[in-house]
């Protein structure tokens, strides 16, 4: 059929509308999709998907000007120590903590509230209604759902909040300066150490202080105004000072003597802390090879180090320069650095393992309070665990304090790290840390932080402290060997573990020599079980031959010889046993056997001869 010439020319024309609409919506669909996403990218932070500064400071204006609230509370929050975590876990780990983070904040304000992240670990919220007295209720509730940890990665992260408050209409009429004035509060709860912080004008004046102590903080090296205290570490078995600790102090020309707690923060936060490290890890080698030319006996100095100094790039070189340039051994040098400061276990091992390079010691400080992953312990070349002041405070009364002061020392032994108590302030403490073979001590029973004069002239009455009030030298010695008893024990149960050996203990009752314990690779290996040996003679399970000449060695360690050898074979398997006896008031009461293989050594022997 053909079609006439004007009906195609309609249809097509028809047909070219019907496209060019089509073309229209899809593009008007695709530039709202554009707009939408320009609007959410610049309305939101791409990350938590929250509310931006800019979004939240429109809502919060347009909010303020509805006629009908009549209070409303702007809270900032930061999160603390934040930047530790991302410095020493990575941005990957940071990243999903700020959204983890933004969850729980979600679940705390109302459906008129919002809540914004305004970069970094900053947050911002408002919540209208809701006034002073309302608000303690309110924070306890934010910092309700930040008491348990954050699981990332199978990182236990715990993180807590400065929160800082300001209301609608007593500190601010308008957005900005109820934000500012938020803010303002938020920094004062960080310094201050408080959980939150309603804002009150006499911030303004402290804030101005905190920078007259910055800009004086500059100055204090240079005016010679730091100095450094030096506090005995006490060995608890001899008594005798083994070391001291370096810690610094600033006489300020105004304000006295400031400690510390107060100027390292402000050291770290803007950098002085390098150069101020450097001094104080100078000043103290210097002072520990004054001591040992004036002829005292060699003391190990320890140092605080800084996680700001732990990331400095030439940090070991530095230390090694020092002691090169004091020419102080570099046993006698000992690093005291934090548990949180290992948290990227990567750099931490890296820079471990070069220090411990140099033959200085270190020791992890205030151990138990940072985010305790003990695995590292066992990865990482540490000397010394120092047990936090805190678990030492409590411990003679607290039964929880008291466990974990037990268990750290407990497992520190296993892992052959040394131990010292810090705070130890109470004879009672002292006993206590004797009693569990606690290494060494640190605190004021034996003596306050003094200068280098006065440490020498108080050194001999700090050694008579233990001698005076700790528990008889005899007792103390006595609990150190049956703790190296015990060490031996496990090493042998661990050494025949690790090399996949057996370990069996049997008894003689009714002229029978019975099994009490059979473990470890090796009884598979030989073919047999261990629930086919224990409670059983050699016979019950041996062919009889091979249970008659083991019978004859079994004697030989009952009767009391030491170290009974001997080598033998069972289902293709060649392997040595040594027998020895245990003794209980002279008597042999049990006997406990090893066995290693030895198949591959025969078989060798075989090719050589
Ligand atoms: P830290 O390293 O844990 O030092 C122990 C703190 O406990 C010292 O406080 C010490 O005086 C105090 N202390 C010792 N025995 C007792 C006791 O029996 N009871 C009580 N209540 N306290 C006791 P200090 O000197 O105020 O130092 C505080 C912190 O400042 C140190 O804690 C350390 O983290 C830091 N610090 C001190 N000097 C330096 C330094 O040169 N560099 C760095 N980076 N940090 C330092
Ligand atoms: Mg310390
Ligand atoms: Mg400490």
């Amino acid at each position: 059929m053909k079609i006439p010439l004007s009906l195609s020319l309609l249809l097509l024309s028809v047909l070219l509308i019907s496209y060019l609409k089509y073309r229209y919506t899809i593009e008007i669909k695709a530039r709202r999709k554009a707009e939408e996403i320009i609007e959410y990218m610049t309305t939101h932070d791409t990350l938590t998907g929250l509310s931006n500064r800019y979004h939240f400071h429109n809502c919060l204006e347009s909010e303020l000007s509805n006629k009908s609230i009549n209070s409303l509370a702007v809270i900032f929050i930061d999160l603390d120590r934040f930047k530790t975590i991302n410095d020493t876990m990575g941005h990957g780990i940071g990243d999903r903590l700020l959204q983890e983070v933004s969850k729980r904040l979600m679940k705390c304000i109302s459906a008129e509230g919002k809540l914004a992240r305004i970069g970094g670990d900053e947050f911002l919220i408002y919540i209208p209604n809701l006034d002073r007295m309302k608000f303690p209720n309110y924070a306890e509730s934010i910092l309700g759902y930040f008491s348990k940890p954050f699981e990332i990665n199978e990182h236990e992260i715990y993180t807590t909040l400065n929160i800082g408050i300001s209301f609608y209409p007593s500190d601010g009429k308008d957005g900005e300066t109820l934000i500012k004035k938020a803010d303002s509060a938020m920094y004062q709860a960080k310094r201050e150490g408080n959980k939150y912080q309603l804002y009150h004008s006499m911030q303004v004046e402290q804030m101005a202080e905190k920078l007259d102590v910055e800009m004086n903080l500059r100055k204090a090296l240079e005016h010679e105004e730091l100095f450094l205290c030096y506090q005995p570490k006490v060995n608890l078995s001899s008594g005798k000072i083994t070391g001291a600790e370096a810690l610094i102090r600033w006489n300020h020309p105004e304000k006295g003597l400031i400690s510390p707690a107060e100027f390292i923060p402000l050291a770290e936060e803007t950098g002085l802390i390098i150069p101020i490290g450097e001094w104080v890890i100078r000043t103290a080698c210097m002072q520990s090879m004054s001591w040992q030319d004036a002829g005292m006996p060699p003391l190990v100095m320890s140092v605080n180090l800084s996680v700001r100094q732990l990331y400095e790039p030439n940090i070991v070189e530095v230390i090694k320069g020092i002691l090169e340039e004091t020419k102080l051994q570099p046993e006698y040098l000992e690093i005291e650095i934090t548990e949180s400061m290992l948290m990227d276990t990567e750099q931490g091992l890296k820079f471990l393992k070069e220090l411990k390079g140099l033959g200085v010691q270190i020791s992890l400080d205030d151990f138990g309070t940072g985010y305790s992953s003990l695995h590292y312990l066992k990865e990482f070349p540490i000397n010394k665990l120092k047990i936090d002041q805190s678990f030492v405070r409590n411990c003679t009364f607290d039964s929880n304090d008291e466990t974990i002061v037990k268990a750290i020392i407990a497992m520190a032994h296993q892992l052959k790290l040394e131990v010292i108590a810090e705070g130890v302030e109470l004879i009672e403490h002292l006993i206590f840390l004797q009693r569990i073979l606690c290494n060494e001590a640190q605190g004021y029973l034996f003596s306050k932080p003094l200068s280098a004069e006065e440490f020498v002239h108080k050194y001999e009455n700090i050694e008579q402290i233990v001698i005076n009030y700790g528990i008889p030298q005899e007792l103390s010695n006595q609990k150190w060997m049956e703790e190296a008893v015990e060490v031996d024990r496990r090493e042998l149960i661990d050494m025949v573990r690790h090399q996949q050996g057996m370990i069996f203990k049997f008894i003689k009752e009714d002229e029978k020599f019975i099994h009490t314990l059979c473990a470890g690779e090796l009884t598979y290996q030989m073919g047999l079980l261990p629930e086919k040996i224990i409670g059983r003679e050699p016979i019950d399970f041996l062919p009889i031959s091979n249970a008659l000449e083991k019978t004859k060695f079994y004697q030989r360690a009952w009767d009391g010889e030491e170290n009974v050898l001997y080598q033998g074979k069972l289902n293709g398997v060649h392997y040595i046993a040594s027998l020895r006896p245990i003794r209980k008031g002279g008597k042999v009461i049990e006997v406990i056997g090893t066995c290693i293989e030895i198949t591959k050594i025969n078989r060798n022997d075989k090719i050589l001869n």
